[in-house]
């Protein structure tokens, strides 16, 4: 009776495996079929000068719209990428459809405006990178500085060796370099201090509550004084009020993004909300 079942156990965990593997398979040929039919799309978001609320930089944030105009976000998606590989010829897309965006805001007069592309770890440790980001600034016309990268601790400390040499390859090259999600990872102090860094972002989960949580607000002016201590600047990510912004412009945050300032939106939004804040 005990074998009957641990057999029928065995047999329900079997098929929930098979089950989870196929819907798994079925996404990754799904993901490759809408990169080679160039289905997937960038949205933009605004980072801002904390105090003055000028914009400094625009995010890159992947979307892949579905036929009932829905979005399958990032986090649904990113990790299978990764997992399979996919992620070089999808992260390669986005380095390209970023670059070309750039070059669009060029032709708009916002040349000093860069876009942040996000980078995966087999990105940076599996794929010319360097190249990538060559080849897309060269092919359309970009000046040193128009394209930066985000990259999360985890990936840095998987291979602190290669990522300080591709790193310093990029920083030549004119790539910035933003340490993502920052707070979330473990990071040795030491080791961060060689890599050549430009800013540091922190993680939303610590700007949400600021004002009235004591112990995130220790963490958020730690991080602004480790970072600028560093000689790095600090943005906040994830700012959602008004309350939120005045209490990190008044420790210092060199820049803000977040719904408050606005939602990753289409390029020709942004252009719209940038030509805006000229005339304002
Ligand atoms: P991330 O790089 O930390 O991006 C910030 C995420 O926070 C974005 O989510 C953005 O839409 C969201 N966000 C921005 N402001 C606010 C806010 O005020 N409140 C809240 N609740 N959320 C806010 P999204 O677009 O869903 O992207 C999630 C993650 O997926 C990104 O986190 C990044 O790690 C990854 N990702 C997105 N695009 C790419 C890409 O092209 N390549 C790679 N490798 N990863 C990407
Ligand atoms: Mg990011
Ligand atoms: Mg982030
Ligand atoms: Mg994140």
């Amino acid at each position: 009776h005990a074998a009957r079942e641990s057999g029928v156990a065995l047999l329900h965990f079997n098929a929930g495996m098979a089950a989870h593997y196929t819907e798994r398979l079925q996404l990754a040929g799904r993901i490759h079929i809408a990169i080679d039919r160039g289905e997937f799309l960038l949205h933009f978001q605004p980072i801002m000068d904390a105090a003055e609320g000028s914009p400094v930089a625009l995010e890159a944030l992947l979307r892949w719209p579905q036929l009932d105009g829905s979005f399958i976000p990032p986090a649904d998606f990113i990790q299978l990428c990764e997992d399979t590989g996919l992620i070089i010829a999808l992260g390669r897309w986005v380095i390209h459809a970023a670059a070309r965006a750039q070059q669009q805001l060029s032709a708009a007069g916002w040349q000093h405006l860069p876009i942040a592309v996000n980078v995966s770890a087999v990105q940076l440790f599996n794929s010319d990178l360097v190249g990538e980001f060559s080849r897309a600034m060269q092919d359309h016309g970009l000046a040193r500085g128009a394209l930066q990268m985000e990259l999360t601790e985890s990936v840095l400390m998987r291979n602190p060796t290669q990522a300080l040499q591709t790193l310093g390859h990029l920083h030549a090259n004119g790539v910035g370099v933003a340490l993502d999600d920052f707070g979330t990872g473990f990071s040795s102090m030491s080791y961060l201090q060689h890599l050549p860094l430009d800013s540091l972002k922190i993680d939303r989960g610590f700007v949400t509550d600021v004002e009235s949580n004591p112990r995130n607000a220790a963490i958020c002016r730690a991080l602004l004084s480790l970072g600028h201590s560093m000689g790095l600047s600090v943005i906040a990510e994830g700012v959602e009020t008004e309350g939120q912004r005045r209490w990190l412009a008044a420790h210092g945050c060199d820049q803000v993004q977040g719904y408050l300032l606005g939602r990753p939106m289409p390029l020709e939004q942004v252009l719209a909300m940038l030509d805006e804040s000229r005339s304002a």
